[in-house]
C-alpha cells in the first residue's frame, strides 16, 4: 500500500500509523498535515478551545529530575487558601475564561481532596468546565470529585519506558510506574468526561514513546467512549524532538484517532502554536502563569516550567481568528451532558 492510500483510509491501522511516524511520513509531511486538517475540520469545525490554567501549589512530595517543583530544590513554596485560590479564578473569568485547569505539584497533605471540594463549590459559578492535574487518586476520591463539580482529568505519564521512569522518579509516591498508569481509567471510571493524557517530549525515545501513547489513548478511546479522550504534547525546554517532529507526531495521531482532542500549551513558542492551528490542535492554553498566586498575588515564586509564548488572552485570539478559526471559551460539551 502507498503512503497516499494510507492516507485515503479512514479508519487506519496501527500498522498504518507506524508508517505516518516513520521517516516517510516526515518526507511526506505536507500530505500529513493537508489530511489531518480534513479530518480536523470535520470532527471540530474551525474552533479552537481555550483554557488557563491555576496553580494551586508548587509543594511537592516527588523528585522529578526534570521538575522546577522538585522538592529538593531549594526555592520558595506557596500553597494558595481556598479564599486566594478562588482571587486568581476570580481575575480569570473576568478575562472570560469558561474552562479551567487545577494544577498543583503532588502534595496530598496540602491539596487534600476537602480542600478540591470547598474550591470546587465556589468556582462551578465562574466556569463551565474544571479540570484537574494534581496527582494520580484513588477511584473513590474521583467520584468525590466529580460528584463535586470536576469533569475532567489531566495526567500525564511522563515516559513510558519502564527504565527511564524509574530513573526520572527516583523518590516520593511519583515511582510507582504502575498506579499513575492506570490512573486516566480511575478517572474514567468516577465518571470524568474529559480524560487527557501525554508524555513529556524529550525523556524516552520519540518513535516508542509516540506509539505507546497512541495504544494508550485508543484503549481509553475505546473503554471510555462516552467521555473525551485527549492528548497533550509537553515539549521539554530544549528537547531533542524537534519542530518537524512535534508537527508529525500532531498530525499522525490525528489521523489515527480522529476524534481525539488535541492540547498545545503556552509552554511552545508562539509563532509553532499559530502555525499548528489548522494542523489538528483543538484545544490552547493562554495568558498562563506557571506558579502558584501570580494572576492575583504578588509574591513571586517557582514556576514549573518556562512559558514561552508570553501573549495575552485577546493576542492569543486574534491569532486564532486571523488563522481562520473561531476562539471557543464556553465548553458547549459539558453543558450538553449536564443537560
Ligand atoms: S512533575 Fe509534578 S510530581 Fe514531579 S516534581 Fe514536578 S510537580 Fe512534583
Amino acid at each position: 500500500m502507498t503512503f497516499l492510500d494510507i492516507l485515503n483510509k479512514n479508519p487506519i491501522t496501527f500498522d498504518d500509523f507506524k508508517r505516518l511516524l516513520s521517516k516517510e511520513g516526515a518526507d511526506n509531511i505536507e500530505a500529513l498535515a493537508q489530511r489531518s486538517h480534513q479530518l480536523t475540520k470535520k470532527h471540530f469545525g474551525k474552533t479552537i478551545q481555550l483554557y488557563a490554567p491555576i496553580y494551586l501549589s508548587n509543594e511537592c512530595n516527588n523528585q522529578c529530575v526534570y521538575c522546577g517543583f522538585n522538592s529538593k530544590v531549594s526555592e520558595k513554596r506557596i500553597s494558595l487558601t481556598v479564599d486566594q485560590a478562588y482571587d486568581e479564578a476570580k481575575v480569570l473569568s473576568k478575562m472570560g475564561f469558561k474552562h479551567i485547569l487545577l494544577v498543583s505539584g503532588e502534595k496530598k497533605e496540602t491539596i487534600s481532596v476537602d480542600y478540591l471540594k470547598k474550591l470546587v463549590s465556589k468556582l462551578r459559578g465562574l466556569f463551565s468546565s474544571i479540570s484537574i492535574e494534581i496527582y494520580p487518586m484513588t477511584e473513590e476520591e474521583y467520584i468525590e470529585l466529580f460528584a463535586a463539580g470536576v469533569d475532567g482529568l489531566t495526567i500525564y505519564q511522563e515516559v513510558y519506558d519502564r527504565e527511564i521512569y524509574k530513573k526520572v522518579h527516583p523518590a516520593g509516591p511519583k515511582s510507582d510506574y504502575d498506579f499513575r498508569f492506570d490512573t486516566p481509567e480511575r478517572g474514567g471510571t468516577a465518571g470524568f468526561y474529559r480524560i487527557n493524557i501525554g508524555y513529556l517530549l524529550g525523556l524516552g525515545d520519540w518513535f516508542s514513546e509516540t506509539l505507546a501513547l497512541a495504544k494508550h489513548a485508543e484503549y481509553l478511546q475505546k473503554k471510555f467512549w462516552q467521555s473525551q479522550v485527549s492528548i497533550s504534547f509537553p515539549r521539554l525546554k530544549g528537547s531533542s524532538v524537534s519542530d518537524l517532529q512535534l508537527t508529525q507526531m500532531i498530525c499522525a495521531l490525528r489521523i489515527f484517532l480522529p476524534k481525539a482532542g488535541l492540547v498545545l500549551s503556552t509552554r511552545e513558542q508562539a509563532e509553532l502554536r499559530d502555525n499548528l492551528i489548522p494542523l489538528g490542535i483543538t484545544q490552547m492554553s493562554a495568558a498562563s502563569r506557571t506558579s502558584p498566586g501570580a494572576y492575583s498575588i504578588d509574591a513571586p515564586s517557582s514556576s514549573q516550567f518556562p512559558v514561552s509564548d508570553l501573549r495575552t488572552l485577546s493576542e492569543v485570539a486574534a491569532a486564532i481568528t486571523a488563522k481562520g478559526y473561531e476562539p471557543v471559551f464556553k465548553d458547549w460539551d459539558s453543558n450538553f451532558i449536564m443537560l
